[in-house]
């Protein structure tokens, strides 16, 4: 019961519960995730089969690779999911989650394409680009 979390979009349109240990909060400089989010991805990792999502009809999915997909609400915008094709689990927004989330950062990863009006100091681990244990789009 304490290794279930739940969260949802502004709107509440989207909802999601998931289930187990999430994953450490990795924090994404990308061009892709600072175009889509405003500022950088912050998410976690959830198993596809540890995950219930309700109103998936309300997910628009935006296809900016060739092999993930970003999931946000069609109706308020926020930003949710991004979910790689070939890949048994989903990217969930850490600031979708409803407190106590129990979530902390892990690392930042592309921080060679960071935006230039912000700087990284929380001394968590940077990456230029990925780490061979965290799948990402590029
Ligand atoms: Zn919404
Ligand atoms: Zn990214």
């Amino acid at each position: 019961m304490s290794d279930s979390h739940q969260g949802s979009c502004l709107c509440g349109a989207v909802r999601f519960r998931t289930r187990g240990a999430l994953r450490g909060v990795v924090y994404c400089h990308c061009s892709q995730c600072r175009k889509q989010s405003g500022h950088f991805y912050a998410a976690t990792n959830v198993a596809d089969a540890d995950i219930v999502i309700e109103g998936s009809e309300s997910i628009t999915w935006y296809e900016a690779s060739s092999f993930a997909r970003r999931g946000f609400c069609k109706a308020c915008g926020s930003v949710l999911f991004w979910k790689p094709g070939d890949q048994d689990y989903i990217s969930v927004m850490a600031g979708s989650f409803d407190r106590p989330t129990g979530l902390k950062g892990d690392c930042h990863i592309f921080v060679g394409d960071k935006g230039d009006y912000y700087s990284i100091d929380d001394g968590l681990p940077q990456f230029e680009k990925s780490t061979p244990s965290i799948p990402v789009a590029e």
